[in-house]
Parts: structure tokens; C-alpha cells; sequence
């Protein structure tokens, strides 16, 4: 038996979903579905595979602020086209990421694609809070899109199938994404049979978020899709199989040891840093965004 390897500590069903605007239909993991330890990861919200209907007028969420954090979106089926008051945009396509720093605050806002919204259809994503540390939460907001093409691609072994390296490194394969605290964050396809191991601190929080399929951790826990694979604190070594063809979002990263406070979509550290953040976005210090 190795000593060193990272156990399991649950395999979680997805919660009772919630709507976020009329838009995405998400489980959320965590915060509030689970008391996970899971920092720097401070939320995960997953739109499990639904099917939307065909409408002219986008479904999604309005302007809203951040502050104190970065949003991570993922889409795995359907688009998401998003604006924000730094004046970036885009659309997040199929294994696309858009990894956006909102740090001293932006306004954004967050719609289904207009035309995958007049063709209706499958519609799956994620969308993940990355906490930042107290040192660089008022920074510049900043813009990552990282379409799936332009993710940097790992081969595994025997033909079992790619790591894509969003963040972090992988035996390497160093990630395309910046970050501002060590973390990794992978896309694991694995084809039926396949294998694949991790390697990650004994620190590291690390969850394992099944998009598609079934696999096996450690020759012994199943999970299959939308269930989440939480890991205890110990050991290192992750060993993963492909029960069947299998997509997995890997989160691993080094918790950041500060004090958290969380009011809507601010951030912070202290409650007098919140009560700033809401007085600068009524004072209109986040910029401007049309609806
Ligand atoms: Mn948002």
C-alpha cells in the first residue's frame, strides 16, 4: 500500500440547483452546498447539462460588480458571451476558458450566446471564484480568454487520452493561464481505460469535478458525472481511470491563510472593506456598463 497517496475524503452529489439570473442553472458545491476547505477556490457553481429552448432574447444575468477575487467560466456545451466595464468581451465556447482578474472591481455581465440562444440546445458550464490574497485584491482588473485551441495540451501515456493545463504545470506542461497564488487547474480527457496520475502537495486542496463519464480514484472510489471528488489533506499521489470516456476539471492549489469576508460579489478580508466596496460601487467606482 503507498503511503503517499492523496485519499479521497467523499464523492458529493451535485446540490439542489439554484437559478443564477434566468440563465444558468447552477449546483453550487461550494460555499453553501458543502462546507469544503477549499481555498484559494472560494466557490463552484455547475450548470450540470440542460436543454434550453430556442429564444430571440438571451438568457443570463445583468450587470452586477465584483471585488476582491477573480471569476473563472468554463463552458462545456452551449456559449456564454460576457461585457465587462474594462472594456473587455467575449464568448466562451465548448472547453473554452475565460479567466477574469475582477480585483479593485469591474461591472460585467454574463449572457447565453445570441446565436446559441435562437438555436436553443444542450448548455453546460462552470463558473469558479478564485479568492485573492490581501495583497493584490484592489489591483488592476485584467482579462484572460483562453479558447480551448489555445490551451496548453499534455499527452498521457499509452494513448489514455490529454491533460489541458489551463493553470499551473502538469509533468512540465506548463499552464496558460496566470496566476496570482500557486494552483493548478487541468481539463482531463480521458478515454475509456485510460490512466492518468497526479502529483500534488499534501496542502494543496483538491477536488475533482466530473463533467462527462465515469472514472475510478485510487483503484477504488467511483465517481461519475456531476459528482465531485473531495480529498483529504494527506499524501500526494492521485491515480485516476476512464470507466468510460471521461471529462474532468481538476482544481488543486495552495490555501491562501487570510481572513474572509464574503457579502453578494465582494470579497474581502475585513467587513469595513466591504462596507468600501459597496460605498464605491453606489458612488459608481466600478465604471460604467450598458444594460
Ligand atoms: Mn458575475
Amino acid at each position: 500500500m503507498n503511503e503517499n497517496i492523496k485519499q479521497v475524503s467523499a464523492v458529493l452529489n451535485p446540490p439542489v440547483p439554484q437559478m443564477v439570473g434566468d440563465g444558468f442553472r447552477v449546483h453550487n458545491f461550494f460555499p453553501s452546498g458543502y462546507k469544503l476547505q477549499m481555498s484559494p477556490f472560494f466557490l463552484l457553481d455547475y450548470n450540470a447539462k440542460i436543454q434550453f429552448s430556442a429564444r430571440n432574447e438571451p438568457r443570463g444575468v445583468g450587470v452586477h460588480p465584483h471585488r476582491g477575487f477573480e471569476t473563472v467560466t468554463i463552458a462545456y456545451h452551449g456559449a456564454v458571451a460576457h461585457h465587462d466595464s474594462a472594456g473587455n468581451s467575449g464568448v466562451i465556447y465548448p472547453g473554452g476558458v475565460q479567466w477574469m482578474t475582477a480585483a479593485s472591481g469591474i461591472l460585467h455581465k454574463e449572457y447565453h450566446e445570441e446565436a446559441f440562444s435562437k438555436m436553443g440546445g444542450a448548455f453546460q458550464m462552470v463558473q469558479l471564484w478564485v479568492n485573492l490574497p490581501a495583497k493584490d485584491k484592489m489591483s488592476k482588473p485584467k482579462y484572460q480568454a483562453l479558447s480551448q485551441a489555445s490551451i496548453a495540451k499534455h499527452e498521457l501515456p499509452d494513448q489514455s487520452g490529454l491533460v489541458e493545463v489551463i493553470a499551473g504545470e502538469y509533468q512540465g506542461t506548463k499552464g496558460t493561464a496566470s496566476t496570482f497564488t500557486p494552483m493548478h487547474v487541468y481539463h482531463l480527457r480521458l478515454h475509456k481505460d485510460g490512466k492518468a496520475s497526479f502529483n500534488f502537495p499534501a496542502d494543496f486542496n483538491t477536488a475533482f469535478m466530473v463533467i462527462e463519464g465515469e472514472i475510478k480514484v485510487n483503484n477504488f472510489s467511483i465517481a461519475k458525472a456531476d459528482q465531485l471528488v473531495y480529498f483529504k489533506n494527506e499524501g500526494e499521489e492521485i491515480a485516476v481511470e476512464g470507466i468510460q470516456h471521461s471529462v474532468v476539471l481538476i482544481l488543486s492549489g495552495a490555501p491562501i491563510h487570510e481572513p474572509i469576508t464574503h457579502y453578494g460579489p465582494f470579497l474581502m478580508n475585513k467587513p469595513e472593506e466591504i462596507q468600501q466596496a459597496i460605498a464605491d460601487y453606489n458612488q459608481g467606482r466600478f465604471g460604467y456598463l450598458e444594460e
